[in-house]
């Protein structure tokens, strides 16, 4: 049976205090501990591995992934490529058919030269603009390129982040996505946006299920107001 945890009502959520969400982050640190990988500074593969990582596991995603990389000497090949190809080469990320055309017209849509490494020093609207109009590409996405090829302070706010945030009371209940987006990258503390994302998403995947949060067990029950009594 699921467990039933004190929902925050809408009206009674207030944004948190920047010592409250250091706390949390904090918390999470001596849980977690501070992720060892940093920025891997290749914002185009980013953007391809995140297509290839729809509605699939992260293991299927890595051996598409590897399989296009080897499969094509450079991105070039790749957009030069007939989609029929990159379907054949990224087959076990399933649905290939949507992903190889989606890689196809993103590639494409960027054009020359084919390279996102302006993004490093660009002001972080800009570049998130810029990426929200690439073809299928939507704010999470934008946020994946930019904060883990770069660190840049745009958190990714999957279903693991955004539940785990809500039950802290970090954000809204019921916000839509692109204020979780918004919200998040404005109270994570500076150079913390990997750091963050990770560790939320670890505790939203090890303790804070979506159907049975392990409450009695979790570290972050005394700062939590959804924790189950
Ligand atoms: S106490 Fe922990 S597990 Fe329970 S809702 Fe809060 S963060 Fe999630």
């Amino acid at each position: 049976m699921a467990t039933r945890i004190a929902t925050i009502p809408r009206k009674d959520w207030k944004r948190p205090s920047a010592r409250r969400v250091q706390a949390v982050r904090q918390r999470l640190r001596e849980l977690y501990g501070i992720p060892v990988i940093g920025p891997h500074g290749d914002p185009l593969g980013e953007l391809v591995l995140t297509v290839l990582s729809q509605s699939t596991n992260d293991r299927n995603r890595d051996v598409a992934f590897l399989r296009l990389r080897s499969r094509f000497a450079s991105w070039e090949e790749v957009r030069a490529a007939p989609v029929a190809e990159i379907e054949a080469a990224i087959r076990p990320g399933g649905i290939s058919k949507v992903k190889s055309q989606r890689i196809h017209d993103i590639l494409e849509a960027i054009g020359d030269p084919l390279d996102l490494e302006w993004m490093r020093d660009a002001p972080l609207a800009e570049s998130q603009a810029y990426l929200c109009a690439l073809p299928g590409v939507g704010r999470k996405t934008a946020a994946c390129v930019l904060c883990f090829s770069f660190g840049l302070p745009d958190v990714p706010v999957d279903t693991h982040v955004s539940r785990v945030c809500t039950r802290l009371g970090l954000l809204r209940p019921g916000a839509p996505f692109e204020e979780l987006h918004n919200e998040l990258a404005r109270i994570t503390p500076e150079g913390a946006a990997l750091e963050f994302h990770m560790n939320l998403l670890r505790h939203g995947r090890r303790t804070c299920h979506a159907r049975s949060p392990g409450c009695g067990g979790c570290a972050l029950a005394r700062m939590c107001p959804s924790r189950a009594i």
